[in-house]
């Protein structure tokens, strides 16, 4: 199965992303977590990507989709992928019509009041990519898979999560018609627990089947 998460930034998509992963046995693709790897890693589609990246902004389309296009043909893509934070702009989406066939889209809706609490509270591991949120940390600041001292996100601050959400609503919501128009799309409340989102979106893709 070949799956899009779509939502704005911190509706939990790369949370539900490694649950949904795990349970159905198919590869997450996080371009976010690609592009912060191609700038530890220096590469010149990282040097391109850090300053779109560090002012909330999208990286452009071009370097994004030569990305995907790369990844999803790899031999682990094979049983089904789960897009997380790719497409973001209707450019994107037609790119990718063109690269891999879609099944089903997920798009988990969270109010922006809440999201900008979630953001600024977030913390990830820069090993592993697991997300925290200091609210549920208890003081903690080492990641529970690996020890690594957890970190706050350079685009999780303030002033760049209200450029972030921005940026969602005038390039990303469009893409709920889009897929809505192509009958792929399933809305899924993700203000509820996380447990809870993870239990509705595999009651949706299970319909979908
Ligand atoms: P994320 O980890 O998905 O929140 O992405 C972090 C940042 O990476 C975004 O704010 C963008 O600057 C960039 N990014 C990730 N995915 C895309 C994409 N599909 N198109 C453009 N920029 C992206």
């Amino acid at each position: 199965m070949n799956i899009i998460f779509l939502g704005p930034p911190g509706a939990g998509k790369g949370t539900q992303a490694q649950i949904v992963c795990h349970r159905l046995g198919i590869v997450q693709i996080s371009t976010g977590d690609m592009l912060r790897a191609a700038i530890a890693a220096k590469t010149e589609t990282g040097l391109k990507a850090k300053t779109f990246m560090d002012a909330g902004q999208l990286v452009p389309d071009d370097v994004v989709i030569d990305i995907v296009r790369e990844r999803v043909t790899a031999k682990d893509c094979e049983n089904g992928f789960i897009l997380d934070g790719f497409p973001r702009t209707v450019e994107q989406a037609r790119a990718l019509d063109g690269i891999a066939a879609i099944d089903a889209v997920i798009n988990l809706d969270v109010a922006d009041e809440a999201l900008v609490s979630r953001l600024s509270g977030r913390r990830v591991c820069p090993v592993c990519g697991a997300p925290y949120h200091v609210d549920r940390l208890g003081g903690e600041t080492r990641c529970s898979v690996d020890g690594t001292p957890l970190i706050q996100r350079d685009d999780d601050k303030p002033e760049t999560v209200r450029n972030r959400l921005t940026v969602y609503h005038q390039k990303t919501a469009p893409l709920i018609d889009y897929y809505q128009g192509k009958g792929t799309l399933r809305a899924i409340d993700g203000s509820v627990g996380p447990e809870a989102v993870s239990e509705a979106i595999l009651r949706a893709l299970e319909a979908n089947r």
